[in-house]
């Protein structure tokens, strides 16, 4: 079965190909920072931002030079702002322990702030080409579904991946899985045209579907409308444009909750995100300009 699928995803790896800017890109910064977007983040939503954050900062140093403030002003529109510090903080590393370069091991990788599993094995495999399988939610659907049909534990998922990735390519093998899992073995499965459908177990015995809850499948996100992370992105988006009072902060909040408002701002204060100056507020890093 693992042999079959192997050579069915392979097969169908030019098929399934996104058009999208940091695959087969070169720079490990450049996919580094593409990895670090994508955490959290819709596809589509990352194309932009990606290239303008290269545009300002196109290397490690460059970022490392700069205030966080100017590093969350280029991380507009993507959210889960502390990515964005931890990215900073990455790049202050690969500047002061790494000659400006990113490191090629995972080991390495996983010494840098912000770093986890999936990232730190995506930069080994798509700049470095590094034998390692990547497992993110769309190939943990696809692994609990045409390989298992049963529910994973992460543990038992990872296991798995580096099965089925043997010793295929590791680049393009885990763009293919991930390219699998985000256009037909999405949460409704595209099971009628997807082309591995021949090799896929659940697909040939049917039965609950296995990726509910499996390991490396994300829970789905909260409703993000009214919710604490848009109120910390208003928050952020009216400090981006400069310092600001309580009142201007409080009148851009959406929010008629006071003490609510005061503890998402306290909680940016605690992320290292901002801080305050007698009454009045300012992304970190703008007070040292
Ligand atoms: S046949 Fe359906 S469940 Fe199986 S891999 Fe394809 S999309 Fe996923």
């Amino acid at each position: 079965m693992v042999v079959e699928f192997r050579r069915a995803l392979l097969d169908a790896a030019p098929t399934l190909a996104r058009d999208l800017p940091w695959i087969a890109h070169t720079d490990p910064w450049a996919v580094l920072v593409s990895e670090f977007m994508l955490q959290q983040t819709q596809t589509s939503r990352v194309v932009a931002p990606w290239t303008a954050f290269l545009t300002t900062f196109p290397t490690p140093a460059s970022c490392a030079a700069a205030p966080l403030s100017s590093v969350l002003r280029a991380w507009a529109g993507l959210g889960f702002h502390r990515r964005a510090k931890f990215l900073h903080e990455t790049a202050i590393a690969l500047t002061r322990d790494f000659g400006g370069a990113v490191p090629t091991t995972v080991a390495e990788l996983r010494q840098l702030p912000g770093v986890g599993a999936y990232t730190a094995n995506a930069v080994a495999s798509f700049a470095f080409a590094r034998p390692v399988a990547v497992l993110d939610t769309n190939v943990g659907r696809v692994l609990a579904r045409a390989l298992a049909n049963e529910r994973l534990t992460p543990k038992r998922a990872q296991e798995l991946a580096d099965e089925l990735l043997g010793t295929a390519d590791s680049r393009t093998f885990n763009q293919a899985m991930l390219d699998l899992g985000a256009q037909f073995c999405t949460s409704r499965p595209a099971c009628a045209t997807c082309p591995v459908a021949r090799q896929c177990r659940w697909h040939r015995d049917g039965g609950e579907d296995p990726a509910v809850l499996s390991g490396g499948v994300s829970k789905k996100q909260s409703t993000f409308a009214g919710s604490d992370r848009q109120v910390r992105g208003q928050m952020l988006a009216v400090l981006r444009a400069g310092p600001a009072n309580w009142s201007t902060l409080v009148s851009n909040a959406g929010s008629d909750d006071e003490v609510r408002v005061r503890k998402i701002v306290a909680s940016l204060v605690a992320d290292g995100l901002v801080e305050q100056r007698r009454a009045t507020w300012h992304l970190v890093g703008d007070l040292a300009r």
